[in-house]
């Protein structure tokens, strides 16, 4: 746990899965990238789900929910998913379970970041796992998930959607918006259409979460952009002026996908960019 003011910000690692490595590096050599993630035999490198829960003023808010436990056999093996969702027990490790959740705030829907939103009750049936959270989730994005095309279908469970249509809180936001006192989100495109990224601000520091902009230390780097980002152009901007801000403002990085660090700040040493971890 980080203290930032009167907020306590948890890291929750919400499972592990794994993913072409091709597909995280997009038109960076595997030459290269395998030198900084080491694939296995079938070219896959293992990714974490990190997300983070925060406590403000009464209020929990959590920042992404993972994958979730609705993965069918086929999709489990093609991810290696070889655990449970921990995110109860991660709750629970805090004191907290799913109903205590005020805010579930979405990077954006693909299914390692989205596909918590439900849970299955006992006839088998999907249902929205926070039944008392308002979800917080960028208009655009909602739209596209809703009608993905024949690039993004696998990476978007509508089925989902529906599920929490129509029993869940869906709040949908356009832009820039602060949801509790000194957590914001904004939308910045690039890897979806409607992606956001989220500020957590207190006692004179700000963490970032950029989400899948920069989901790995190894992604710091502009060009690193992954294969299934929609606008990398926009991907590139979208860092090069986080990575500036980090940078200039002592801003900490928390990644979704790494495995180590989890939280960081940036320091430039001969124009290159290092980070030093801090603890959470
Ligand atoms: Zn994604």
């Amino acid at each position: 746990m980080l203290k930032l003011g009167d907020k306590e910000v948890y890291s929750i690692v919400e499972n592990s899965f794994k993913i072409d490595g091709g597909t995280m590096f997009g038109v960076v050599p595997k030459v290269i990238w395998e030198r900084l993630m080491v694939p296995d035999e079938r070219n896959m490198i293992t990714l974490d789900l990190n997300l983070l829960l925060v406590k403000s003023n009464g209020k929990n808010i959590l920042i992404d929910t993972g994958m979730g436990n609705t993965l069918n056999e086929k999709q489990r093996k093609m991810y290696g998913v070889e655990k449970k969702s921990n995110l109860e027990k991660g709750l629970s490790d805090i004191g907290l379970t799913t109903e205590e959740i005020d805010f579930v705030i979405l990077s954006h829907l693909h299914f390692d970041h989205a596909g918590g939103i439900v849970g299955l009750n006992s006839r088998g049936e999907k249902v929205p796992r926070f039944p008392e959270t308002k979800y917080i989730i960028q208009s655009e994005e909602w739209k596209y998930a809703l009608q993905p095309d024949e690039r993004t279908k696998a990476t978007y469970s509508v089925e989902n959607f529906r599920a929490l249509e129509e029993l869940g809180e869906i709040n949908l936001v356009s832009g820039e918006k602060e949801i509790v006192p000194g957590i914001k989100v904004k939308l910045t495109g690039g890897h979806t259409k409607g992606q956001q990224i989220v500020f957590i601000q207190g006692g004179g520091d700000t963490i970032v979460y950029p989400s899948d902009i920069i989901p790995t230390v190894s992604h710091l780097r502009v060009p690193y952009v992954a294969g299934v980002d929609i606008f990398p152009l926009e991907v590139m901007e979208v860092k090069r002026k986080l990575v500036n801000d980090c940078l200039e403002n002592n801003w900490m990085i928390a990644f979704d996908h790494e495995i180590d660090p989890k939280l960081c700040r940036l320091e430039k040493k001969d124009d290159k960019i290092e980070v030093r971890k801090v603890p959470i």
